[in-house]
């Protein structure tokens, strides 16, 4: 604590983002990175970006598009959408946060009304739901804009009971697949969802991080912007939905920073109020034009993704076959658990062998830990210290 901290800064509880070593060598599947380089056009679009013969980079004189019109369209593009239904932001971290602050109500003192976990006072109805077990930043951006919220439980499969989330609310925020589960819900349950708070002008908001892992290991249904399990397909007919993308995982792109949303003009616009109240330029040129670069490119990502789901695959069987237990993943990442071991010390012993995983230190969550899928090479030597662990 700090005399020069105002009342919101004290209450704040920053998000902890897993390790990223600066010179140790080891293994690192803690932080869902990809094992695999971007496509090679995204550097080629980037050095064009930065402009100047012989690479002087002319270009970076100047403010990128504050409109982020290069990124917008290049995602219209590809799954068919108008530029005005497209957002762009500095991660989909940035973007998540801008969504929290333009769609959700800031708790406030009302007559009657509930005390949520955080001490904000307010009515039941609200509180905006996300799971009891999911991407534990939505909390955080919760108490950073004062959003009240509450945390339908997961079932006792980890899997999200859809039913628990059609119930008068402020706001719906989830993962599909779910963090760190790695559990998927199935489009119709996310419809369902959609529909229910639609009529109540109440915003959902659906964060498809990892849906392009949720394929096929064969790739057979991976076409072109045809992703089986997102519902950026639906967003003409559900005007209060809104999902959530990232370059970070499936794209390799978590170094540059760029992601974007996809939703009725009306809530990209409410974006675009709050992110022009904050930053006018979020997104910088190299950043635009990499991303661009990568929507473009499906085909070359349709192959490292269908290498990361057929690596997933192979680790989960090869766990359960020594008894460990491995949830059913759709992601980039297992959530598994030792039989006899708990997950801090796990994730101390796979530490102590040079492997760097998650673990999340909450309910039903600390039995576990986080495995990102990284190449073959590198599970291999993971599924070695797992085996050994087992003896
Ligand atoms: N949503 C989920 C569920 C995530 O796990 C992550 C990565 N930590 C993000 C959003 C944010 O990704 P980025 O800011 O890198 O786009």
């Amino acid at each position: 604590m700090s005399r020069f901290w105002n009342s919101r800064t004290r209450a704040l509880s920053p998000y902890m983002p897993g390790e990223q070593p600066q010179n140790r060598a080891c293994i690192k599947l803690n932080t869902n990175e990809n094992p695999y380089p971007p496509s090679p056009r995204v550097m080629e679009a980037i050095a064009r970006a930065a402009g100047g013969a012989g690479g002087c980079g002319e270009r970076l004189r100047l403010y990128p598009d504050p409109a982020c019109r290069e990124l917008r369209e290049a995602v219209a593009e590809r799954w068919g959408l108008k530029m005005e239904q497209v957002f762009a932001g500095n991660g989909s971290d940035e973007v998540l946060a801008f969504a929290f602050a333009a769609f959700f109500e800031t708790g406030s003192p009302i007559a009657g009304g509930v005390v949520s976990a955080d001490g904000f006072v307010t009515r039941r109805e609200a509180a905006v739901l996300f799971p009891d077990i999911t991407y534990s930043f939505y909390p955080v951006y919760a108490r950073l804009w004062g959003v009240p919220y509450e945390c339908p439980r997961l079932q006792d499969d980890f899997s999200i009971d859809y039913t628990s989330f059609l119930a008068p609310c402020g706001g719906v925020v989830f993962p599909n697949p779910n963090a760190p589960t790695g559990m998927a819900m199935s489009r119709e349950h996310v419809l369902a969802i959609a529909r229910y708070h639609a009529a109540r002008g109440v915003a959902v908001i659906v964060d498809e991080a990892y849906v392009d892992f949720a394929g096929a290991a064969d790739g057979a249904s991976r076409a072109c912007g045809a992703d089986p399990l997102s519902v950026i397909d639906s967003i003409e007919d559900h005007p209060n939905l809104l999902v959530v993308r990232t370059l970070s995982k499936s794209a390799s792109l978590a170094g540059l920073r760029a992601g974007f949303a996809v939703g009725n003009e009306e809530l990209v616009e409410g974006l675009c109020r709050v992110r022009d109240s904050f930053n006018s330029y979020p997104v910088d040129r190299l950043a635009l034009a990499g991303a661009a670069a990568a929507v473009r490119d499906a085909a070359y990502y349709e192959e490292t993704t269908r290498k990361i789901i057929a690596t997933r695959e192979r680790v989960s069987a090869a766990l359960v076959e020594k008894g460990y237990t491995a949830l059913p993943s759709s992601a980039n990442f297992l959530f598994i658990r030792h039989p006899a071991l708990t997950g801090a010390e796990f994730f101390t012993r796979l530490r102590e062998a040079g492997i760097l995983v998650r673990h999340f230190n909450t309910e039903r969550a600390a039995d576990f830990v986080r495995v990102s899928i990284g190449t073959d090479a590198d599970m291999d030597v993971f599924l070695a210290v797992c085996a050994k662990e087992m003896l």
